[in-house]
């Protein structure tokens, strides 16, 4: 077989097209080609306590898989250890070894370009920089935040819009000066957050206080266009706004539900809620 045939025939397994990741998971009937172990290129190929990663060959499709498993080991009892597998869309063995080479264990989880498969616990979902943007949603907690992101991202752009319109008016000068001042001031703030909060990366429940603070900011922004304008443009967004206020409403109460500012992991999280992963993945 020459090099080009050989590359011809080597795709990812069709399971990362499909919708559904439990019809994903389904489909994939693989054997594993190779075990790459718990360590390689000085770093370890798992998160937590202990796991591997290997590379598979799904015999429904030809396509290539790179997994890695991982667990947990619960200090009080090991009925409560927890279990982790992630599937990654692979080309060919040389991609999986240049993941191996890149990433370590929790590495690959949050910078893999890509959408993975992912099980916690007996839950599967679709992870990864491209969940956004896959057919699949799989869960509520995605869609709250995507419905959240809509209005916000909405409403910004109307008053902006506003903003821009009235450009000319003396009176919006104040109300650029405060937005721009605000925007810098989240932007500080989602960073410090983010680093304070790694655990709570891709789980959308946390809602950080920055997105909370977003949400006042652009109220105020809004009372004071209206103040400051001869138009009840901003009312009439402020009730858009408002409605964009309840969607997050489940994502605090969960987070508030399940004390997760005192939290450190998602392990921790489903150790002493494990009700909270039955409600993370409702699909
Ligand atoms: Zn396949």
């Amino acid at each position: 077989m020459s090099k080009k045939e050989t590359q011809e025939r080597s795709h990812p397994c069709a399971a990362f097209d499909m919708e559904d990741p439990v019809e994903a998971y389904e489909h994939m009937d693989y054997r594993i080609v190779e075990d790459y172990g718990d360590k390689a290129y000085g770093h370890y190929l798992y998160t937590w306590d202990d796991g591997h990663r290997m590379l598979a060959k799904c015999q429904a499709c030809g396509g290539y898989i790179l997994i890695q498993s991982s667990e947990f080991h619960s200090m009080s009892d090991e009925s409560s250890d927890s279990y982790y597998t992630d599937w990654f869309p692979v080309s060919s063995p040389e991609e999986a070894d240049e993941l191996n080479r890149k990433y370590d264990g929790f590495q690959i989880e949050t910078e893999f370009e890509d959408r993975y498969l992912t099980r916690t616990n007996g839950s599967l979902s679709w992870a990864g920089k491209k969940t956004e943007t896959g057919a699949s949603e799989g869960s509520t907690k995605r869609s709250y935040e995507k419905y959240t992101g809509l209005i916000l991202g909405g409403s910004g752009a109307a008053l902006l819009i506003l903003a821009i319109l009235e450009l000319v008016d003396v009176g919006m000068i104040p109300i650029i000066i405060y937005a721009l001042a605000f925007l810098a001031a989240l932007f500080l703030m989602s960073r410090r957050e983010k680093s304070m909060f790694p655990q709570w990366e891709g789980l959308r429940w946390r809602i950080p206080s920055s997105k909370i603070l977003c949400l006042l900011g652009i109220f105020v922004g809004l009372l004071l266009a209206e103040n400051l304008m001869d138009t009840d443009a901003p009312l009439l967004i402020f009730g858009i706004f408002a409605a964009g206020m309840l969607a997050p409403l489940q994502n605090f109460l969960n987070a508030k539900k399940y004390h997760m500012d005192d939290l450190d992991s998602i392990e921790e999280l489903t150790e002493k809620y494990p009700e909270a992963s039955e409600e993370m993945v409702v699909k």
